[in-house]
């Protein structure tokens, strides 16, 4: 048989298996179209339907959680905004579908009016996570600078040479090509180690003109190996904090006034003016930890000063 031959036999195949699948009814008819005709010309059936599905998949997220209209007028709090609720995708194997994606969420929540740290309690742990919304308003700023870099990277990356590669090669070589290498210490995805951060982040630091500037993406997706929003350039305020409010938490009990703080994201506690050992009662159903010497509430915050 000739390679035409045994490709018709495939269509054949695959027009029966997309019939018992019911993947005939996830695809209209021109993307069932493409699908045969690409397997008559040799393409791989299952990417062509994977693309199509993934498709298919995000114009429906889009059409469930249409992108509201943004009202803040200030533009680092917009910018922010806008990347949260960036429709970043959907991939038919990430678990996205079940419980919905950062993004999709995110379309509908008050940023603004929310807490920076996030307290969560179970019967035998506490996890407290920064907000990532404020946690980005309280050490990036956009001015003219920071908008003309941008603007910069974005022409480097519509350059011929560069407008095939991925965002992650462009970020890459821009900084390279722009930086006067301080601070600079390669890209850096957060979620590559233990961090508070509510959501995790892409990013590369680099000094220019006398200034620190931050070129960041924002994961949206559920699979973290895909779904980075759009990178956009801010100005960095201050680097060490910046790195050391990613994994900081402090607490203090709101009657015996112990204070205590963590560096390690929760993990290990040390007394900032007591000298006991931290031990408390995390109580779920009241939603309220206890301080076990004394019986206070322990309240807990994140690092948004500097
Ligand atoms: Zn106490």
């Amino acid at each position: 048989m000739n390679d035409l031959k045994k490709n018709m036999e495939k269509v054949k195949v695959v027009d029966e298996a997309m019939k018992q699948t019911g993947i005939d009814k996830e695809l209209n008819k021109q993307q069932q179209s493409i699908t045969k005709m690409g397997t008559l010309m040799g393409a791989n059936p299952v990417n062509l339907m994977t693309g199509f599905l993934n498709q298919n998949q995000t114009a429906k997220a889009e059409a469930e959680n249409p992108m509201p209209k943004i009202e803040e007028l200030d533009p680092l709090k917009k910018k922010i905004i806008e990347m949260l609720c960036e429709g970043t995708g959907t991939n038919i194997c990430d678990s996205g579908g079940a419980y919905g994606r950062n993004w999709q969420r995110n379309r509908s929540r008050d940023f603004e009016n929310e807490p920076a740290a996030n307290v969560e309690i179970w019967s035998d742990s506490v996890s407290v996570t920064y907000n990532i919304y404020h946690y980005l308003k309280n050490f990036l700023e956009i001015n003219r600078d920071s908008e003309a870099l941008h603007e910069q990277f974005m022409e480097f990356s519509n350059e011929p040479d560069n407008k095939d590669e991925s965002w992650l090669t462009n970020m890459e070589d821009f900084i390279k090509k722009i930086t006067e290498v301080f601070e600079y210490n390669g890209l850096v995805n957060t979620y590559n180690y233990e961090s508070i951060l509510g959501q995790v982040l892409q990013y590369g630091i680099f000094g220019y003109d006398g200034e620190l500037y931050i070129i960041l993406q924002i994961h949206g997706g559920c699979d973290v190996r895909g779904g980075y929003t759009d990178p956009y350039i801010f100005q960095l305020l201050e680097h060490d904090y910046f790195m050391i409010a990613q994994t900081n938490v402090d607490c203090h009990c709101d009657k015996c006034e112990g204070a205590w703080y963590s560096d390690d994201s929760g993990y290990n506690w040390y007394g900032s003016n007591s000298e006991d050992d931290l031990e408390w009662e995390p109580n779920q159903d009241e939603k309220v930890v206890y301080h076990k010497d004394c019986g206070g509430k322990i309240s807990f915050s994140v690092m948004e000063d500097f």
